[in-house]
């Protein structure tokens, strides 16, 4: 049985998720730079010494996981537009991910089809990809195909990225772009398809999620297209 859910929901713009996200990175700093101190206090034993590191390097890599899936961007206040090739933006998130792919026997195909372009921030639309490219491998722990493809219909771009990995439920189809849902536990923000549903919104796209448990999901991207002159 095959879930269709088109995704409305109202987020906030990405400028506007600064602050919060800000915060989410402080916390984790202010937690490390806390242990810290508490080493450079020394009379502390080797076992002690040794939990705090740990303590810090969890703090560290917590606050790198945020920063992973916002700010790839470096400039989140700018509203740059620029036309952009979504094929070219794509590669090149493939091309980053195509270790870690090979390393858990992900299979990556693409067809590109589309001749127009975007309009936006490339930057932005880059870490839109990213999020759910990342998520896509995340669910084939045990191997895959990863499909990406691109196609215009009239003045309308769509992009379709399709795992064969764990699949979601209807209640996790749901909350796709709710501020922190996650299901990776410590290994998760929940910041990722928020930021991804927020990119595509402010480029008048839509994001639809196709997804069946135990068979795989498919994100499908729709947005407004340009042609290319000269
Ligand atoms: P995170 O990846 O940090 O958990 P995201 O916002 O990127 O946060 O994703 C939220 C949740 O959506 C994930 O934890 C996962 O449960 C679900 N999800 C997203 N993409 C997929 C996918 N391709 N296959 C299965 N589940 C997914
Ligand atoms: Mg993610």
């Amino acid at each position: 049985l095959r879930r269709h859910v088109l995704k409305a929901r109202k987020l906030e713009a990405v400028e506007q998720m600064a602050a919060a996200i800000s915060h989410e990175i402080r916390n984790p700093l202010t937690s490390a730079i806390g242990f810290i101190q508490l080493l450079r206090e020394g009379s502390i034993d080797k076992e002690k010494e040794n939990q705090y590191l740990s303590i810090i390097k969890t703090e560290l890599k917590s606050a790198e996981r945020v920063i992973q899936d916002y700010f790839t961007f470096s400039s989140p206040n700018t509203n740059i537009t620029e036309t952009i090739s979504i094929e070219k933006v794509l590669q090149e998130v493939l091309d980053s991910y195509h270790l870690m792919s090979s390393l858990q026997s992900i299979q990556i195909k693409t067809n590109f089809l589309n001749t127009l372009r975007v309009v936006g921030d490339e930057q932005r639309l880059h870490q839109c990809l990213v999020n759910i490219i990342k998520n896509a491998i995340e669910a084939m722990n045990s191997g895959g195909i990863l499909t990406v493809e691109t196609e215009s219909v009239g003045e309308k771009v769509f992009i379709r990225i399709k795992d064969t990995g764990i699949g979601m439920n209807q209640e996790q189809i749901d909350r796709l772009g709710e501020p922190y849902y996650s299901t990776k536990g410590d290994m998760g923000t929940g910041l990722g398809l928020m930021v991804s549903y927020s990119i595509v919104r402010a480029m008048g796209g839509t994001i639809h999620v196709e997804s069946k448990e135990g068979a795989g999901t498919c994100f499908h991207l729709t947005l407004p297209g340009v042609k290319v002159h000269g």
